[in-house]
């Protein structure tokens, strides 16, 4: 499971760029301070390397362990 923050993303995208199964989409969903939030539309394809966690600055990102 992943899941973002809406209060703490501030829409860098870093998330998007740095996937390497490109889960993350740039979704038509705004935060409080009007930024369009990642949404992980391809969740099935993560492999739980936790690198978009790792990069976030803002700690946003928690992406569950693979069970
Ligand atoms: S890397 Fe973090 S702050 Fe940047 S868009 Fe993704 S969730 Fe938001
Ligand atoms: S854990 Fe790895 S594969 Fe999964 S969404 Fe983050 S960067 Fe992509």
């Amino acid at each position: 499971m992943i899941q973002i923050n809406p209060d703490l993303c501030k829409g860098c995208y870093i998330c998007v760029e740095i996937c390497p199964k490109s889960v993350y989409t740039v979704s038509s969903v705004t935060n409080k301070k009007d930024i369009k939030l990642p949404s992980p539309e391809n969740e099935n394809n993560c492999i739980h390397c936790h690198l978009c966690e790792l990069e976030c600055p803002d700690q946003a990102i928690y992406v569950e362990d693979k069970k």
